[in-house]
């Protein structure tokens, strides 16, 4: 173990490393990954933060943060004002880090922190992003599992996104990755599609997720399908592109059906008939017409919502040095 422990200090000798947490609620799991992160940082690289950021916790997080701080200054605290989401919690991380890599992780013990070294270890093979990939979703039920499988079908259609499938956001980034990250100026952040977007050399290590040490997910399924609506508006415009499409093969077929139905008029002299059949057009060229509304003000949502220039979160309280001595926004 001490051999082990020194073959990797030697590996890894001068990097200095930031894990950004982004927690919600988590204190139980905080008390258990903290101590484990401290002990396995301590003989990995050279000098370490540990950044949590709390997402609105109405938990005892404040305290037990402020408990395992003493004595621990490179342990760095950052509440945010209110609840923000999980994207923008990662991004207050991001930036708040100032290491030569920074590891993200979720604060649930899901993201087992032994898969860092090997991490860093590919990092060190020149690797610019390692991201960790679910080996299986045995555990999720089969709903969430088809869902997931569409989303990131879709995703890859026309030419979008290769966002890898099953792949979360634990995952450690080279410094240049980290400020790719930081220029890109988008409010609504979807983190995994983001940090797709950026690019560079990427592979992917692959787990199997032991399940929640303590409490419940966040994410239940109408949150999943929000976050998977504001991926797709943000990374593919084929939606738009259908909606064209569809709008003019359904004109098209019409004014052909049109053609007929006056034709047989004026021809035959055919009486009107067809009340079923009027109804039921009607219907369904509303249920069209508003789908393809609907389509358009996600898409226009969006727009406001970037438009607004509103930041991405807001800092309440920042407390602990991390790697550099940073300013307290109190
Ligand atoms: N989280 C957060 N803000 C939120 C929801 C979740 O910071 O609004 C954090 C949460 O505390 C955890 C991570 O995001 O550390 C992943 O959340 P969760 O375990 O609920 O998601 P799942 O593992 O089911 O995807
Ligand atoms: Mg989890």
């Amino acid at each position: 173990m001490a051999d082990d422990a020194r073959a990797r200090q030697a590996l890894s000798s001068g990097v200095t490393l930031s894990c950004v947490i982004p927690c919600l609620n988590e204190a139980q799991n905080l008390r258990v990954l903290i101590p484990e992160l401290i002990t396995l940082f301590g003989s990995l690289v050279a000098s370490y933060e540990i950044i949590v950021v709390d997402d609105g916790s109405t938990d005892e997080t404040p305290q037990v943060m402020a408990d395992l701080a003493a004595g621990e200054p490179a342990l760095v605290y950052v509440q945010l004002s209110r609840n923000f989401g999980k994207e923008a919690a990662l991004t207050a991380g991001i930036e708040a880090a100032h290491g030569d890599v920074v590891v993200c992780m979720d604060a649930d013990m899901q993201h087992p922190p032994s898969l860092i070294p090997v991490m860093l270890e590919r990092w060190r093979h020149g690797i610019e992003m390692v991201y960790a990939v679910r080996a299986d979703r045995h555990d999720e039920t089969l709903f969430k599992r088809l869902g997931t499988r569409l989303f990131y079908r879709l995703m890859r259609t026309s030419g979008g996104l290769e966002v890898p499938p099953n792949a979360g956001d634990f995952r450690l980034m080279d410094r240049r990755v980290v400020q790719a990250l930081l220029e890109l100026p988008e409010r609504d952040r979807f983190m995994k599609g983001l940090f797709a977007w950026v690019g560079f050399q990427s592979e992917p290590i692959y787990y199997d997720p032991p399940s929640r040490l303590h409490g419940v997910s966040r994410f239940k399924p109408l949150r999943l399908f929000r976050l998977a609506v504001d991926g797709l508006t943000a990374f593919t415009t084929w939606p738009l592109r259908i909606m064209s499409v569809a709008g003019l093969l359904l004109s098209l077929a019409s004014f052909t059906y049109g053609l007929i139905i006056v034709f047989s008029h004026l021809l035959w002299g055919d009486p009107v008939q067809g009340w079923t059949t009027l109804i039921t057009v009607i219907l369904f060229f509303a249920g069209v017409q508003l789908i393809a509304v609907g389509v358009l003000g996600e898409y226009i949502s969006r727009i406001f919502s970037e438009v607004k220039q509103r930041p991405v979160y807001l800092v309440r309280l920042r407390r602990g040095a991390g790697l550099k001595p940073v300013r307290v926004l109190r």
